[in-house]
């Protein structure tokens, strides 16, 4: 029998390219976890996945209900479940306060909330993964392969290390002691640290909160359960839809830039086969890792091929961003590294999904 792998946001991107990949091994059953049912079916059919090796069922991350609907639906199916990929994510990048109007340059586009009155990135990308992995966990806790899995997507630009230059870059993620979410993130609250609302820290910040669900996991449930909780960096996808509301300029740019500068460019397929390896290969089966990729073989960085360990931290970040590296749970950095902080997220999300 194949083992059963649900991966949210499969509808494109990276999502897509991982359930092609364990599609095809032919060991692998995917659920599809989309909120656009249509654009998934099309997706899979384009991509050549084979109808029995996948099914899409309706899932919107923005919603509360809409995922307790999911789990039921996929309860339903009574299958078991043995890999769970929090995948999806939307990324506002120009979206900044009400009111800052440069022509061309900012929409001046305030946040945006989701249907249980969140602000929509802290709600799509983290909330709805926090409320999923909650009631899957039982799911996971049965599987008889051993170890199931649980994989969080973070970024680069946010958590790995706060002293690398990727999460240098500005709009610095900054989490604070959670001062927004202890209001209920909802409107006019619009920023993790009550601040002044801006889109692209509003995901970096909440892909800092993925891995430190990711940590919390693992905290709370890894010696209990046998799970295996991690996250990855798939290195820098330039051409996925995650960038679809960035300026053209910058989507024309922005692949070439990391192709010959960064080196760091890694393209859908080879992204998708990293985060394969994620969910079946046992290398990257250490529960609390985060496991770090930078670009392509052959571009200037040794990519996923020879997923070799280097731990050397004084290497200059463009040097070694390249290269593959796996942070053990007490190297992950910056904000992420701070337990507390990772416990008190985990009691304030509680709250806000039993209020939705
Ligand atoms: P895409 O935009 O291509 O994929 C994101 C997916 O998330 C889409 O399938 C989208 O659905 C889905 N999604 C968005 N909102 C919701 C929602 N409310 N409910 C359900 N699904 C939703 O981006 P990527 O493939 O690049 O991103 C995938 C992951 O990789 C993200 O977690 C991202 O943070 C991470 N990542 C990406 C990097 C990159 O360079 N691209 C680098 C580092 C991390 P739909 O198709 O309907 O829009």
């Amino acid at each position: 029998d194949k083992k059963t792998v649900i991966i949210t946001g499969a509808s494109s991107g990276l999502g897509l390219a991982a359930a092609k990949e364990l599609a095809a091994t032919g060991d692998w059953y995917v659920i599809m976890a989309c909120r656009d049912f249509q654009k998934a079916e099309k997706a899979a059919k384009e991509a050549g996945m084979f109808e029995d090796s996948y099914e899409v069922l309706h899932c919107d991350l923005a919603s509360n209900r809409s995922v307790r609907h999911f789990v039921d639906a996929f309860h339903a199916l009574g299958r078991p479940l043995d890999a769970l990929v929090c995948n999806a994510a939307v990324y506002f990048p120009n979206a900044h306060k009400p009111g800052i109007f440069l022509p061309g340059l900012f929409a001046g586009e305030g946040p945006r909330y989701s249907a249980d009155g969140h602000e929509l990135s802290f709600a799509a990308n983290y909330l709805g993964h926090f409320l999923l992995c909650k009631l899957l966990l039982e799911d996971l806790k049965r599987s008889t392969v051993k170890p199931a899995r649980c994989i969080i997507l973070g970024t680069v630009t946010a958590t790995v290390n706060g002293a690398e230059l990727g999460g240098m870059i500005p709009p610095i993620a900054h989490v604070g002691n959670f001062e927004g979410l202890e209001k209920g993130m909802k409107a006019p609250v619009s920023m993790l640290d009550a601040h002044e609302f801006n889109g692209a820290k509003a995901y970096k910040d909440s892909k800092v909160c993925d891995v430190m669900l990711m940590k919390e996991l693992h905290r709370r449930y890894h010696n209990e359960t046998g799970i295996v909780f991690t996250s990855l960096y798939p290195g820098c996808i330039a051409e996925t839809g995650l960038f679809r509301e960035h300026y053209p300029l910058f989507q024309h740019l922005f692949p070439a830039f990391h192709k010959s500068v960064t080196k760091a460019y890694v393209s859908q397929e080879e992204a998708g086969k990293r985060l394969a390896a994620c969910v079946s290969d046992e290398r990257y089966a250490t529960s609390g890792s985060y496991y770090s990729w930078g670009g392509e073989a052959g571009t200037g960085g040794s990519g996923g091929k020879d997923a070799v360990e280097n731990k050397d931290k004084e290497l200059d970040w463009f040097m070694n961003y390249g290269s593959f590296r796996t942070l053990s749970i007490d190297e992950i950095g910056g904000e992420a590294a701070d337990d507390a902080r990772c416990r008190k997220l985990w009691d304030l999300s509680e709250r806000l999904v039993q209020a939705a």
